[in-house]
C-alpha cells in the first residue's frame, strides 16, 4: 500500500487520527497493516485475500465507506449496562420472578421446571394454565405425571401449545428425576452453576434456554438465560455481546452481571426486565419507542421516532 492511497483513504474518511496513526509518507509496514485491518478497515480500505489492504475505486463505492465492513459493534461496558438495568428498573420496577403458586421448597422447585418445559415456545400465560390443570387434577408431581397416559398428560396441559410433545418433555424430565435421583428434585438440582447445567441438558426436552431457567430460578445458581428478548433489546441498542448466538449472550451476561451465588438476585432481576420490556415496550413489531426509557441511547428507536438517524445498521 502506498503512502499516496493512505493519504487519499483517510482523506475520505476525515479521519486525521488513522493519517497520522500510520504515516503519510512511506508504504505501511506489516504490523500496521494488521493494525488497520484489526481497525475494521478504517480509512476506507477493504480487506482483500492475503491479509493486505485495498482501496476502493472511489469512496462511495468502497463498501468500507458505505459502512458495510464497518468494525463490529463493540459489546456495552459494565457501567453502560448498569445504565441500562437502571433504566429498566426505573421504568418496569422489580419483577421477583419466577411466578409460582407454591411458595418455597421442592413443589415449589418442580413448579419452575415444569413451567420451564412448558413455556417453550409459547407465552407464560399458556404455561401457567397448563400448570393450574396439573394442580387442580392432582398431577404436579413426578411420579403422577410418568403414570399418567401420555394422551391424558396431552390433554391437560393443551393450552401451553405443542401438547403432544410437551407431555413427551415433561414425562422425560420427571422419568430422568425418578430415575436417577430417586424423585429428588434438590438432588437434580445440587451442585455449582456448569455441573447442574450439564445434567440438565443431557434429558431429552431441556435446551439451554430451558436448563438455564431451571438453573437460575429452581437451582438458585448464577447463570444468565438468553431468550429473544434480549438477542432483540441488545441488537435495536447497537451493542450486542457478539454473533446471534446462545453461549456468546449468556457467556457475556453472566460475566458482566456476576457468577457468584449472592449475583442470582440481579442475574434473575436482568433476564425478568429483559423479558418484560420486550412484551411490553420493545416488541418485535410496532415498538413503544416514545414510551421507552431507553430511547436516549437507542439509534434504532431513534430512527423509528424520526429523532435521529441510527449510528449503524441494526440487524
Ligand atoms: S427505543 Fe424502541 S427499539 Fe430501542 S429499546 Fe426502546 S422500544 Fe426498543
Amino acid at each position: 500500500m502506498s503512502g499516496r492511497w493512505v493519504r487519499r483513504a483517510a482523506q475520505r474518511t476525515e479521519d486525521a487520527a488513522y493519517l497520522a496513526a500510520h504515516g503519510v509518507s512511506r508504504p505501511l509496514s506489516r504490523e500496521a497493516q494488521r493494525e488497520a485491518e484489526r481497525d475494521g478497515t478504517r480509512g476506507g480500505a477493504a480487506p482483500r485475500a492475503g491479509g493486505r489492504l485495498q482501496p476502493g475505486p472511489t469512496g462511495l463505492e468502497d463498501p468500507a465507506v458505505r459502512g458495510e465492513h464497518a468494525a463490529p459493534p463493540k459489546p456495552f461496558s459494565a457501567r453502560e449496562l448498569k445504565r441500562v438495568y437502571d433504566a429498566l428498573l426505573a421504568q418496569h420496577g422489580e419483577q421477583q420472578w419466577w411466578p409460582t403458586a407454591a411458595t418455597e421448597g421442592s413443589e415449589q422447585r418442580l413448579e419452575i421446571c415444569l413451567g420451564a418445559i412448558l413455556t417453550q415456545n409459547t407465552s407464560w400465560r399458556g404455561a401457567a394454565t397448563a400448570l393450574t390443570n396439573l394442580r387442580e387434577a392432582g398431577m404436579l408431581s413426578c411420579a403422577a405425571i410418568v403414570a399418567l397416559p401420555e394422551d391424558v398428560l396431552g390433554d391437560l396441559v393443551r393450552p401451553s401449545g405443542h401438547y403432544r410433545v410437551k407431555a413427551r418433555k415433561l414425562q422425560s424430565f420427571c422419568g430422568t428425576v425418578i430415575e436417577e435421583h430417586g424423585g429428588d428434585i434438590d438432588a437434580l438440582l445440587a451442585g455449582d452453576t456448569e455441573t447442574v447445567r450439564a445434567r440438565l441438558l443431557r434429558i431429552w426436552g431441556v435446551g439451554p434456554e430451558t436448563a438455564d431457567a431451571m438453573t437460575l430460578y429452581a437451582g438458585r445458581l448464577p447463570t444468565f438465560v438468553v431468550d429473544a428478548y434480549a438477542y432483540r433489546l441488545f441488537e435495536r441498542l447497537g451493542h450486542p455481546p457478539g454473533e446471534r448466538r446462545y453461549d456468546v449472550y449468556r457467556e457475556y451476561f453472566t460475566r458482566m452481571i456476576g457468577t457468584a451465588e449472592d449475583d442470582v438476585w440481579a442475574l434473575n432481576e436482568w433476564h425478568a426486565l429483559i423479558v418484560r420490556h420486550g412484551q411490553r415496550i420493545c416488541r418485535k413489531t410496532q415498538p413503544l419507542c416514545g414510551e421507552c426509557a431507553l430511547l436516549d441511547r437507542c439509534p434504532f428507536g431513534q430512527e423509528q421516532a424520526g429523532a435521529k438517524p441510527p449510528r449503524r445498521k441494526v440487524r
